[in-house]
């Protein structure tokens, strides 16, 4: 059940967080995603284009206050998501970090 400060219009959830929904996971994500610092930017800013690095250096400057970084990221490396931001990392980042975890393991 979704925490009273985490309700939100339908159409505000859909557009925001675009770039989770750009996954195409059906998975609910609401226990986390609904907390999410990006909730109210540019879902674009998540997904810099080649050579766009003040853009996802923005990006990453908002999900490092973000409150749910954690689970973003293990989200992100557990569906393998390929392209743009997820907890502070880029897709460059999150396959030196799960290269690094299966080395580890
Ligand atoms: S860590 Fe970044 S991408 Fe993930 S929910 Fe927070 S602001 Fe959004």
């Amino acid at each position: 059940m979704q925490e009273p400060e985490c309700v939100m219009s339908e159409i505000a959830d859909l557009m925001a967080l675009q770039h989770i929904a750009r996954s195409g996971d059906t998975e609910d994500t609401s226990l986390w995603r609904c907390r999410a610092a990006c909730s109210n930017r540019d879902p674009n800013m998540w997904h810099p284009q080649i050579g766009e690095a003040a853009v996802e250096h923005a990006a990453k400057e908002v999900c490092h206050g973000c409150d749910v970084k954690q689970p973003c990221l293990r989200y992100a490396l557990e569906h393998h998501e390929e392209h743009g931001v997820w907890g502070e990392m880029n897709q460059t980042e999150r396959k030196r970090l799960a290269q690094a975890q299966r080395r580890s393991n």
